[in-house]
């Protein structure tokens, strides 16, 4: 069986990539401390599985403790790094600590990749790079703007930092992960105050939130609120597997836009939530967000053709998981 390293591979991404991995009959080794996310994603692949998993208690940008990992697992086929800072606000309070963290755990996995003979590496980028786009839906030649945040030009960075380098890879461009895994048992328990829509809506639901406020309507769009391409975390966790296969018989660099192809409204992803779970979110109106762009959404031929990849599932069973997660989670 091929072994996979997966950093971050107890995040909320990663988790369920290791998920598919398995099912797909790879081997996936864990690589994470655990510093945003929690055991209980580990604890919760093991109940999906119904097997133990291999899971290094390791910071990946601790370059003497990645060689133990390395050294350990032995021959690997791939790498799939997720292992990131992800919080926008906080990455311009903080540019600094994401700048080290983001590109220096990229800096250390390639070069224990390099020096191991591992050749392949998926990672985990974001339509973020390309800012608002000119044209839409957006494609993988569209130019990369000036970021908004240090979170984002760090994933502009390490997409550079790939192309240098001698693997071979694939960045995976993700549009607005959103849902968990059917079984609830898996999801996103990063340390961060939600900033995100769908886990707003959710705390709204719950009463963690009194409300959610609307980062303006008053854009050039159907409903005057801003349109994000809204993509079910199983469907891009399969992204994963499908660039792996694609990379053990491909060489080169790629870069693959991951999403629905679907724009989606913020008040249609708050109406699709109070439809699929027959309740009512209470929100209101605000100003804009500072550096939001007002619409994305993917062009997903590429990944269709390169990978034999698209969306699946739909924002309707994205929205009934998100809901039964902030239920269960701990
Ligand atoms: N949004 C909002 N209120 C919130 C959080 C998000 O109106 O409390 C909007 C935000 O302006 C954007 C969309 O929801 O249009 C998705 O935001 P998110 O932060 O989830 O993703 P991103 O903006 O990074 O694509």
């Amino acid at each position: 069986m091929k072994k996979i390293l997966v950093t971050g591979g107890a995040g909320y991404i990663g988790s369920h990539t290791v998920v598919e991995l398995i099912e797909a009959d790879y081997t996936p080794i864990i690589v994470d401390n655990l510093c945003n996310t929690s055991i209980q994603n580990i604890q919760g692949i093991e109940k999906i599985i119904d097997k133990k998993i291999k899971w290094h208690n390791t910071d990946c940008t601790d370059k003497s403790a990645m060689d133990k990992v390395f050294a350990e697992e032995g021959r690997m086929e791939g790498a799939i790094h997720f292992a990131a800072y992800k919080a926008v606000e906080e990455s311009v309070q903080n540019p600094q600590k994401y700048y080290d963290n983001n590109m220096g755990s990229l800096k250390v996995l390639l070069q224990c990749m390099q020096e191991n003979n591992v050749k392949n590496i998926i990672f985990s980028s974001s339509c973020t790079v390309y800012g608002m786009p000119d044209v839409l839906p957006v494609d993988e030649n569209a130019p990369f703007k000036k970021a908004e945040s240090p979170y984002g030009e760090t994933k502009q960075l390490c997409e550079k930092m790939l192309k240098e380098d001698s693997c071979n890879s694939v960045a995976l461009r993700y549009f607005n992960p959103v849902g968990s895994h059917s079984t609830a048992l898996i999801g996103d328990c990063s340390a961060d105050r939600p900033s995100n829509l769908v886990p707003i809506i959710t705390e709204v639901a719950i009463g963690k939130r009194e409300k959610i406020t609307i980062f303006g309507n008053d854009y050039k769009t159907p409903d005057g609120t801003c349109i994000r391409d809204y993509i079910h975390v199983v469907d891009l966790a399969k992204s994963h597997v499908k660039a792996m296969e694609f990379l053990i018989n491909n060489t080169g660099k790629h870069a693959f836009n991951v999403g629905t192809g679907i724009g989606v409204s913020v008040l249609d992803a708050i109406k699709a939530f109070e439809q699929t779970n027959k309740l009512s979110i209470n929100y209101s109106i605000g100003p804009r967000r500072d550096g939001d762009i007002e619409q994305i959404y993917a062009n997903s031929n590429l990944v269709k053709e390169k990978l034999g990849w698209e969306a699946k599932e739909t924002l309707e069973k994205a929205m009934i998981s998100a809901w039964e997660w902030e239920k269960l989670k701990e």
